[in-house]
This record gives structure tokens, C-alpha cells and sequence, in this order.
């Protein structure tokens, strides 16, 4: 079996794109893979610390029984997303661990997310972990820079934000960020932001965020790693395209789909519903968003 590595690499190199769907309601995960498969397509299935603590993920076991239930190999792997080393609430967290488990548990990937720290103390941080996931032969994402959205309450003000390129991250950095931490993706800021997930503000449509293409450029220049766009719900097609054509070659989708979700199961009542929704989702985003129906091919085999 080709490992994740190898399948977001291959992307990387022909400008091809792995989308990473989160999956916070285990119920999830069955009309992801269907989707995907039925599409002949290639993605992967994640989780992230906050969707267990804020949603009904349940944790990396949990999420990785219902993966096994559904899994299909030429198809999807299961990554960990974002283990924060301090969280969207400011709290230091017990990383490694959560890590140390998920790897046990089989994951394919994973994420340590040390982007709250400075420069130094994340690459300290994202060492530790890519020292773990290469032992285990698997792949390590890190973070630099700032993809907001998580965080409580309402972002800055957007146009401002991406004006000021304030949080993007820096060219400089991410060299040695990578060189020194030997990361294998790289997630970036060019103006992304994460979709909203407190209070009343996780139901609420998200704004279409920009992209700063020629930042992007920039980094991908700098770096030599496939990068990976957080915060891919509501980002403009043409956009999100010409991102993939400038090196970014995994893009997490978590809004879009958990919000199909939720809005289906709170009218209808029924789980069976909002599987459909999600799988009604997924499929056009692998097929009209992404364009990327087919690709297991040339991905995978
Ligand atoms: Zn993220």
C-alpha cells in the first residue's frame, strides 16, 4: 500500500490536489469514503483535537473504528489534523501524547500544530513530532504562520486582514521552519481562514475568503514541500485552483460538510438524511469544486 506521502507528493508534482475531509459527527465518515469512491477519486479522512472536544468526533480510536468500518485503501487514508501545542483558547495542551496514541492506532499521517508559538518553539515542537511520525514511517504536517477562525468570537475584520498580509506566513521563516524540522507538508497562510466553530457562530454561512496567489507563489518558490491550504470551505474556485497550480497539494474542507450535516439532521431529524447530504457534498466538491474525479489513478497506482 503507497503511503500518504507518496500520494500528496504525487499530487504535488501534477498540480493535483488531495482534499482532507474532517469528519466531527462519526456518522460522517461512511458518506466521505462512499463519495470518494464512487467518484473515483483520492482524499483523505481526518480529525482534529477540537472536533472530539467540541464536537461528537469521540476521539482518534473512535474515529479510527469508524474508519476501519468504511475503509476502502485505493481510495482514502485517515490523517490526524490539528493537535494544537497551545490551543484556539490560549491553553497549552498535552500534544504528544494524543500523537504517541493516534500513531499506535494506525494513522497514516499526522498534524502538530505549534502555529501559537514563535518561531523557535514551533520548530522545537514540530521536530519532536516528525522525529515520532518518520520512526513510525508516516508523514508529518506543521503550521506557520496564522490561520485564524478557530479562536472564540468574530475574526478582525477580513478585507483588513488580507490587506495587511498581517499572520501570512513568512517566506524567511519557512525555509528554516522547514530545513530545521524536516516537516514533509507544510501548512500555510496566504489569507485562508479556518471556518467558525463557537458559539452560534459555527452555523453561520462563512465568508469567502481570498488568497494572496502571488504570496504563495513566493512559498512555494522558498520551500520544497507540498503545502496545504487550511480553511478550504468558501475560498472562490478559480481561487482555490490556481492554488493547487502553486503548490498547494492537500486542502482541508470541514465547514461545508459538517454543515450540510447539521442543518439536514436538525430539519430531518434523521442520521440517513445527513449522510446524504455529506455525500451529496462531498461528491460535488471532488467533481465541481476540485475537479478532481478520476484521480485515484494517477495518485494512487
Ligand atoms: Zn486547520
Amino acid at each position: 500500500m503507497q503511503g500518504t506521502d507518496e500520494i500528496v507528493g504525487r499530487a504535488w508534482r501534477a498540480g493535483a490536489v488531495v482534499p482532507a475531509f474532517n469528519v466531527p459527527y462519526l456518522p460522517m465518515v461512511e458518506p466521505v469514503i462512499r463519495a470518494v469512491a464512487d467518484l473515483d477519486s483520492f482524499a483523505l479522512v481526518e480529525t482534529a483535537r477540537l472536533e472530539w472536544l467540541k464536537f461528537e468526533a469521540g476521539g482518534p480510536a473512535a474515529v479510527m473504528a469508524e474508519f476501519l468500518k468504511w475503509n476502502d485503501a485505493a481510495h482514502v487514508r485517515i490523517h490526524l489534523d490539528h493537535v494544537p501545542v497551545v490551543d484556539e483558547d490560549g491553553q497549552r495542551v498535552d500534544y504528544l501524547p494524543i500523537i504517541k496514541e493516534a500513531i499506535g492506532l494506525g494513522y497514516q499521517s499526522v498534524m502538530v500544530d505549534g502555529s501559537r508559538l514563535n518561531l523557535e518553539s514551533n520548530i522545537a515542537a514540530t521536530l519532536q513530532v516528525v522525529e515520532l511520525a518518520h520512526a513510525a514511517g508516516i508523514p508529518c504536517e506543521a503550521e506557520l504562520g496564522a490561520v485564524l477562525g478557530h479562536e472564540a468570537g468574530p475574526l478582525p475584520p477580513y478585507e483588513e486582514l488580507f490587506a495587511s498580509g498581517k499572520g501570512f506566513t513568512d517566506v524567511e521563516e519557512a525555509v528554516r521552519f522547514v530545513r530545521e524540522t524536516g516537516c514533509d507538508w507544510l501548512s500555510v497562510a496566504v489569507g485562508n481562514v479556518h471556518g467558525a466553530i463557537s458559539g452560534a457562530l459555527r452555523d453561520r454561512k462563512k465568508i469567502t475568503a481570498r488568497l494572496n496567489l502571488a504570496h504563495l507563489d513566493r512559498l512555494r518558490q522558498a520551500t520544497s514541500v507540498p503545502l496545504v491550504l487550511h480553511g478550504g470551505s468558501g475560498v472562490e474556485r478559480e481561487a482555490m485552483l490556481a492554488a493547487v497550480q502553486r503548490g498547494i497539494a492537500k486542502v482541508n474542507v470541514g465547514t461545508e460538510i459538517r454543515q450540510a450535516y447539521e442543518r439536514t439532521l436538525k430539519e430531518s431529524g434523521s442520521v440517513a438524511s445527513a449522510q446524504d447530504a455529506v455525500y451529496e457534498r462531498t461528491s460535488w466538491l471532488i467533481r465541481d469544486y476540485f475537479g478532481v474525479a478520476g484521480t485515484r489513478e494517477l495518485l494512487s497506482v
